[in-house]
């Protein structure tokens, strides 16, 4: 809230520059009995010189005196930026225009003609410590309203939360002058906190108290930040070393790093359904140099950024669990239920798209297609159920002799299998062909009603071809259907390599 300033309040610093002791001794009475702080300067350049040591909120200048006039100080005053907003009331016998209007246009705020009337002096300067008063005002809501909007724009850009809360911190410090800003999460299991990634400090003492804070590891469920944690409310202390240890465990290095006053803010999820809070996502810790006394617009606004944060953690997790949730949807929309290899799907798309891959890089792109040999017989000796373990142990067997990454094998659809090669000849496709029979033998699945083996057995297709825009992927899989048929007539429980019939 606005702090208003009146005459007695002794706060307000004036400096009285005038070359008549009189003068000084005058307003120095009117002024200390109106309980404003006084100090004077006899010329220019002990005002200048009394300025830069220590600004005052207010100067009274006489404009006549020798050596420097009052004009040449107020020149040099608003040279400087760190005395340019100071007011000057310019206060002197010249009585003309001309005189008035230099005085307005080298930056004075105001005009006072000697002789002066105590009670007008007192009401201008009075009247211009309110004006700066409410300027400052307006210049740290500005400040505050730019952080909120800089804050709620890094937020929606940022990557993700890591990021965001280092933006925040840093903008926060800069905008509210605190010197140090940390973040603590709750761990999976919400039985700690982990200290943050993100994290800002405006020197090198606080990078040192950064290290040390960020050793610690985990902060047990005592101190400052879970004591926020644990009531979902924001808090502060004025001076930390005045706190006991349990309260605040760094203490010692915080007063090393010369950190004095500490703020703590929860980022709350919000229950959608309830609006209520439900969950700690995060706490901010704040720290500065000096005691911390944070005003309510500063409050106001901490609570304004950390309730944009929530939302913004709350989205990223939500698209987060979304996108899992749809590469698992896409992952289950691939696999075959039964045997959990790809399905016919997959195999389409995989097979089109390998297809044009060896187009473009002239490879050799080859595909096995096979079949349990009597599986009609088997289901009937054995039941449907036992026929639909045995798919799955076949399958099983068969993944095991996929040797890349790049070769897919799938369910083509009843008891027939299908594994594509990229980048592989027939010689070698042929090799793993014979590599599943042998697998799947060695596995000795008893089929009793099998006309060609004691054990379960399959018989492979074998295609190749280094595919042409003159060809579809059809025809590869046509080659396989008719390498597979050979192997049946020809005994079953063998694999057959058939090159693709050459383009008329
Ligand atoms: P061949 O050696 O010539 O391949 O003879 P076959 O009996 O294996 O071939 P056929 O095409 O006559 O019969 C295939 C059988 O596979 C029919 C069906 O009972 C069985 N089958 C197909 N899909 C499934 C399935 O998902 N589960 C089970 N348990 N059996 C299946
Ligand atoms: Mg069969
Ligand atoms: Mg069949």
């Amino acid at each position: 809230m606005m702090n208003q300033r009146s005459a007695s309040n002794p706060k307000a610093n004036v400096l009285v520059v005038d070359d008549t002791p009189v003068n000084l001794l005058l307003l120095n009475q009117i002024l200390c009995r109106h309980n404003y702080k006084i100090r004077v300067a006899p010329n220019g350049k002990m005002a200048l010189k009394s300025v830069f040591a220590n600004p005052p909120d207010l100067i009274l200048l006489d404009i006549k005196m020798p050596d420097m006039d009052g004009y040449e100080v107020c020149r040099q005053l608003k040279l400087n930026p760190e005395t340019e907003e100071i007011p000057i009331i310019f206060i002197s016998a010249l009585d003309g225009a001309i005189d008035k209007v230099t005085a307005f246009n080298l930056g004075g705020v105001d005009y006072i003609t000697k002789p002066f009337e105590p009670v007008e002096v007192l009401a201008r300067i009075e009247h211009q410590l309110q004006l700066r008063e409410l300027m400052v005002e307006l210049k740290s809501q500005n400040a505050q309203l730019q952080l909120l909007l800089t804050t709620t724009q890094s937020i929606n850009e940022a990557l993700d939360i890591d990021s965001a809360l280092a933006i925040i911190l840093e903008k926060v410090c800069l905008t509210l002058g605190w010197d140090f800003g940390e973040a603590w999460m709750p761990d999976d299991s919400a039985t700690k906190l982990v200290y943050g990634q993100a994290w800002y400090g405006n020197d090198a003492k606080l990078a040192e108290f950064h290290d040390y804070s960020k050793n610690q590891d985990v902060f047990h469920c005592r101190g400052f930040a879970a004591r926020i944690w644990e009531e979902q409310d924001l808090k502060w202390i004025a001076d930390a070393s005045q706190e006991e240890s349990e309260m605040f465990s760094r203490a010692d290095i915080a007063a090393t790093a010369g950190l004095k006053g500490m703020l703590g803010i929860p980022i709350l999820l919000r229950d959608s359904t309830t609006g209520d809070n439900s969950e700690v996502l995060a706490v901010l810790v704040f720290f500065q140099k000096n005691e911390m006394q944070p005003d309510r617009r500063s409050l106001e606004l901490l609570k304004a950024v950390a309730s944009q944060l929530g939302s913004m953690i709350q989205r990223k997790k939500t698209e987060a669990a979304l996108k899992k949730a749809n590469l698992e949807l896409e992952r289950l929309a691939n696999l075959d239920s039964l045997t959990q290899v790809a399905n016919r799907r997959r195999f389409d798309d995989y097979l089109e798209l390998e297809w044009n891959h060896a187009q473009r890089e002239k490879h050799p792109l080859s595909l096995i297609l096979f079949d349990l040999d009597y599986f009609k017989a088997y289901n009937d000796y054995y039941g449907h159920q036992a026929g639909d373990r045995c798919l799955q142990q076949v399958a099983r067997s068969a993944g095991s002799a996929v040797a890349r990454k790049t070769d897919l094998l799938a369910r083509y659809g009843g008891e027939e299998f299908v594994m594509i090669l990229p980048n592989t000849p027939g010689s070698g496709a042929l090799t793993v062909a014979e590599t599943i029979r042998d697998r799947l033998k060695q596995l000795q699945i008893p089929h009793l009603d099998s006309r060609v083996s004691p054990w379960v057995t399959v018989s492979l297709g074998i295609a190749t071809t280094i595919p042409t825009a003159q060809e579809q992927p059809e025809s590869l899989i046509a080659a396989a259907d008719a390498a597979l048929y050979e192997a049946k007539s020809q005994g079953r429980d063998r694999a057959i390599l058939k090159p693709l019939p050459p383009n008329p």
